[in-house]
């Protein structure tokens, strides 16, 4: 079987021995040989995707060769072989990565953020690469002279050793690696999931689980906000944390063990629900129908208008300002920026434990929708100062955030300031634009669930049914609202776990309605 073909049959070697190759600058490049009672596979069996390897006899071999689907089906049945199999995979795949033993090489700098974003979409979406750094790099040039690219047309993509793709946008990447390849798009789907955090990878574990066909969404990479989390200390289970970016990975593993088909780098941009079967649209245009839509597209944080920002994410810029962020700063001084509640409790929560605390806010003064508390607390605290009509217009720093510049907009004064933490809590704006009213959203653009739809809002909507929604189900009845993007849920990992999976007891509800 050879590298780029999908993963189609799965080897036990009987007799003999088969070997792993793979192919490389240097020609090919051998991973590992296979002997009796070993066998063939990495996380591509699960997926359906491409392979990123060749298997071959290189003498009389025997083999039990099983087909992909036949494997799929074990490994939902049979649990010490799906043990077995799933650790072996998952091992396997991390050590590719680990070696950059994967068909894409990345030609880019570090300085550049088309670089970091494609380096995060592969990261993040478990696929093994090779960088080569511009910067660094000697042999580089020789490669770019090889592929007729210039030096102003990276950062460059080379797929499988022979598709050169510049400045690709996340979507073509994903397409030349075949991460979408064999999904059918017309089937009509018990369920369609908008969104793979952790609201909607674990709607996709349990509905897939309980037999759903179910298909995931997502604009970018498994794991949503979560996956960018260096490490998650509140999630039970998991007394020593657990990074964003495994839990994703394990979650998607988990999600496609039963079947969920997950499309990667795909966009909604609409939904149809006028008539039944409802149709999700993604952005080239395709309609995907379902009989029921769970939207879990979660939000995304206001960032500053930093360009290098996303660079210093758990690096020195936070979103959140709870215990484990305030260890990390103790005896430094600290920037908070906004002037809203959730701004003036991360101000004086962090005095306790910084140095100082820099309250940054655009306008003249805190907002009047602050709490009258907050804002004696923070007057009181002799370590809080807070900056009026001040902006960040520079974050530096190599790895981490080593230094902030802010301008008064009043006076035009630019100061820079060697501080290491910046919290960003100017709110977050829920992923709902795509919706076009087919569902009730409150004041702020959440998804309005269960009880929290008055009676007028199900007037409005011309609820049909002699029920009441569901807990979770919006203003239509069989399209729900899990996680961060619903209004009222608590912003959590656990929160948007357990919603994505109270919402498919509902699903079921629907289904046989
Ligand atoms: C840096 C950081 C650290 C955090 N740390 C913690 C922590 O330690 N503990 C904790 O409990 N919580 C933490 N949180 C909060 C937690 O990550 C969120 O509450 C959780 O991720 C919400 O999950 P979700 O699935 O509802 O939404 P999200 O995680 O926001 O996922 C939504 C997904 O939907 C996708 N999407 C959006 N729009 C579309 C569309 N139109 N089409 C297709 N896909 C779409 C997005 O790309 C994304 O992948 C942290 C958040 C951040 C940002």
């Amino acid at each position: 079987m050879k590298a780029g073909a999908r993963v189609e049959q799965f080897f036990v070697v009987t007799a003999g021995s088969i070997e792993i190759v793979r192919k490389s600058a240097a020609g090919e490049e051998l991973i590992t040989v296979e002997r009796p009672g070993q066998f063939s596979g990495e996380v591509s069996m699960l997926t359906g995707r491409p392979g990123l390897v060749t298997f071959r006899a290189v003498e009389a071999a025997e083999v039990i060769e099983i087909s992909r689907d036949q494997l799929v089906a074990l490994v939902q049945t049979g649990s010490e072989l799906s043990d077995i199999l799933m650790r072996a995979f998952i091992l396997r795949r991390a050590n590719l990565i680990a070696r950059g033993m994967g068909d894409v090489v990345l030609v880019g700098s570090t300085h550049s953020s088309g670089t970091l974003r494609i380096k995060e979409f592969l990261t993040r979406n478990g696929h093994p690469y090779t960088y080569m750094d511009l910067d660094k790099d000697t042999g580089v040039q020789d490669l770019l002279d090889r592929f007729r690219v210039t030096e102003d047309e990276v950062p460059v993509v080379i797929c499988r050793g022979s598709s050169v793709l510049r400045h690709p946008i996340n979507g073509e990447i994903a397409d030349c690696l075949g991460f979408n390849d064999g999904i059918d798009q017309t089937k009509i789907r018990d369920v369609v999931i908008v969104g793979a955090g952790p609201a909607g990878l674990a709607a996709a574990v349990y509905g897939a689980s309980e037999g759903l066909d179910v298909l995931v969404l997502e604009t970018n990479a498994p794991g949503g906000q979560a996956g960018s989390s260096s490490k998650i200390e509140n999630y039970l289970g998991f007394p020593t944390g657990i990074s964003g970016q495994d839990l994703a990975a394990r979650a998607y593993s988990q999600a496609q063990k039963f079947g969920t088909q997950v499309m990667i780098a795909k966009r909604v941009t609409r939904l149809s629900c006028d008539r039944k079967p409802f149709a999700v649209e993604i952005e080239d245009g395709s309609r995907i129908p379902a009989r029921a839509v769970i939207i879990a597209s979660g939000v995304k944080y206001r960032q500053l208008s930093v360009d290098n920002q996303s660079r210093f994410d758990c690096a020195g810029v936070y979103y959140g300002a709870t215990f484990v962020e305030a260890q990390v700063c103790v005896g430094e001084d600290v920037i908070v920026v906004g002037g809203g509640n959730s701004a003036g409790q991360a101000a004086v929560f962090l005095a306790q434990t910084a140095r100082h605390v820099h309250l940054l806010v655009r306008s003249r003064g805190l907002a009047c929708s602050m709490s009258r508390y907050l804002i004696r607390r923070i007057d009181e605290s002799p370590k809080i100062t807070v900056r009026t009509h001040t902006e960040i217009i520079a974050l530096d720093g190599d790895e981490c955030l080593e230094r902030v510049s802010w301008r008064n907009s009043q006076t035009g004064t630019v100061e820079p300031h060697d501080i290491r933490h910046v919290f960003v809590m100017t709110g977050a704006v829920p992923n709902t634009h795509w919706l076009g009213g087919c569902v009730a959203l409150d004041g702020a653009g959440f998804i309005k669930t269960g009880p929290d739809l008055t009676a007028e809002d199900l007037t409005t909507a011309h609820w049909p049914l002699a029920r009441p929604p569901h807990l979770l189900e919006t203003s239509l009845p069989g399209i729900f609202a899990v996680g961060d993007v619903r209004g009222g849920n608590v912003k959590r990992v656990a929160a948007a776990v357990g919603e994505g999976s109270i919402a498919v007891s509902f699903v079921h509800r629907v289904l046989h309605e």
